[in-house]
Parts: structure tokens; C-alpha cells; sequence
């Protein structure tokens, strides 16, 4: 057994993005620049409609997956591929940017609040190009154990105690959990071995081998296939792992490609209209 220890813990900062939403950029930031595969993680949270009203207009993808897990309120999605839905507390949409998709994430309210989390997964070189898709899972689809010590878990991607998680997705067998204690627990996740992993401690405080991490902060973890969660009463986190790539990286915007060249391309689909279709 090995277990995994914490090697970096950061903050998120806070932001802007879409057409003025306030977020905080946890990864995909000065002191977290990415973590193959992960390139981003936002988390949005608040009861101002100001804060989040004016949404995600039409804009595009391509090369990687964006992932967006709704704690609470619901949001239009609209795309190119002709998908639309509207994603509610406790869903998740899990959407293949593949070879390109022009989407939008729109409130589809005028107050209370909103909060949730949006991801974005690289993908490897060979299924860059792949046709884009998208899975809409209603929270009536995610499975939600709670186990001998209080502890819940919802199963969004990959297997916990052998419950399966509804994303279907395969590319980088991803694992995502979200995790709730309702008392002083120790909980241990069995993760495979290689597999990149991180935590966001999203309420209350948890501790990882001696280390505390507190609401507001990812820690990254050594490989190993055992992490050992001591989760307060009230914590709640969120647990993501998946098999790194290895490739190079070139960023651009809403583009994640191997190359320059594969960039201008994207950029160059873009304005041509042929990005998509
Ligand atoms: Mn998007």
C-alpha cells in the first residue's frame, strides 16, 4: 500500500470570465499552471445575480473536455452539435469538445444562488479531433452512498466501491467524487496508482497525512493508490483523478492542442466558420 501525501497546496484567485461571472480560478492560474491532464478548475459561487447574470455567450473549444457540476442553481447549455439542456443543482454535464463546438452557458435565473464548479480535462493528441459530445446527467442519476462513518459520497466519474459513476467518458478514466462528512471521519479513497490526483476543499477543513487543508484550497497528491481523507464535521470536497497524457501543451484561449501550427489552425477553422460541422 502507498499512500498519498500532499506535495503542493494552493488558493485559488479571484476573476472574471464568460461575459463578467465571478470566479475564483483554482487551477489554470500563476501558482497552479496545470496538472496533466487537468488545465483548469473554476469554482462560481453567489447569491448576487450581479455576480453571475450576464453568463457564458457563444464561444468555442477544441482539443480537451469541459466539465460543469452544479451545486446549486440551474444554467442553460446550448451548442453547435444541436444539444441544449438546462444543468441543475447536484447534475453534471460532461461535454467532448473534440474537434471543435461553439457552446453557451446561460443562468437560467434571475437570483437566489449559484454555485458549482467548471473543469476542463486535456485530452491525448489522438482524440483531439474526435467528434464533440456531450453527456447532460440529472442529479437523479448520480449514485450517493453513505457509509458506516457518515461519510457520503456521490460517484460523478469512475468506480467508489464499485458503484459506477454515469460519465461514460474513457480518455483519461477519470475519477471524480464529491464528498460530504456529517461527523469527525477518516475516509480512504483506493485510487489507481498513477493516476494524477487532487483535492478541493470547497467547505470546513479536511487533513491528508498530517497536512491541513482548509475550505478554499487544492492540494495536490503524490502518486500512491490509498489517500486517507480525516474530513471535520460539515467538510465537503471534491476529488478528481485521472491518467496524465505526457504530451506537450500549447494553450490558446479555448484551444488546448499539441503545436503552434495546430493553434493557428483552430484559430483559423475559427474564423472561417469551419470550426464546427
Ligand atoms: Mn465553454
Amino acid at each position: 500500500m502507498s499512500e498519498r501525501k500532499v506535495v503542493k497546496k494552493v488558493q485559488g484567485m479571484a476573476t472574471q470570465d464568460g461575459a463578467g461571472v465571478s470566479l475564483k480560478r483554482i487551477l489554470g492560474q500563476p501558482a497552479l499552471r496545470n496538472l496533466d491532464p487537468f488545465l483548469m478548475l473554476d469554482e462560481f459561487g453567489s447569491d448576487n445575480p450581479g455576480e453571475y447574470i450576464a453568463g457564458f455567450p457563444e464561444h468555442p473549444h477544441r482539443g480537451f473536455q469541459t466539465v460543469t457540476y452544479m451545486l446549486e442553481g440551474k444554467m442553460r447549455h446550448q451548442d453547435s452539435a444541436g444539444n441544449s439542456g438546462v444543468i441543475q443543482s447536484g447534475g453534471i454535464q460532461w461535454m467532448n469538445a473534440g474537434r471543435g463546438i461553439i457552446h453557451s452557458e446561460m443562468p437560467e435565473q434571475t437570483e437566489g444562488l449559484m454555485r458549482g464548479f467548471q473543469l476542463w480535462i486535456n485530452l491525448p493528441a489522438s482524440e483531439k479531433m474526435s467528434a464533440p459530445g456531450y453527456q447532460d446527467i440529472p442529479a437523479s442519476q448520480v449514485p450517493e452512498l453513505t457509509l458506516d462513518n457518515g461519510v457520503s459520497v456521490k460517484v460523478l466519474a469512475g468506480e467508489f466501491d464499485q458503484i459506477k459513476g454515469p460519465v461514460s467518458t474513457q480518455s483519461v478514466k477519470p475519477l471524480f467524487y464529491d464528498l460530504a462528512f456529517s461527523e469527525d471521519a477518516e475516509q480512504v479513497i483506493d485510487l489507481p496508482i498513477e493516476h494524477q490526483c487532487f483535492c478541493y476543499c470547497y467547505e470546513g477543513c479536511i487533513e491528508i497525512v498530517g497536512e491541513p487543508i482548509v475550505q478554499g484550497e487544492l492540494a495536490v497528491f503524490s502518486k500512491g493508490n490509498k489517500l486517507r481523507v480525516k474530513g471535520n464535521a460539515g467538510a465537503r470536497l471534491i476529488v478528481l483523478a485521472a491518467r496524465p497524457i505526457g504530451e506537450p501543451v500549447v494553450q490558446y484561449g479555448p484551444f488546448v492542442m499539441n503545436t503552434e501550427a495546430e493553434i493557428h489552425q483552430a484559430m483559423m477553422d475559427y474564423r472561417s466558420g469551419r470550426l464546427v460541422g
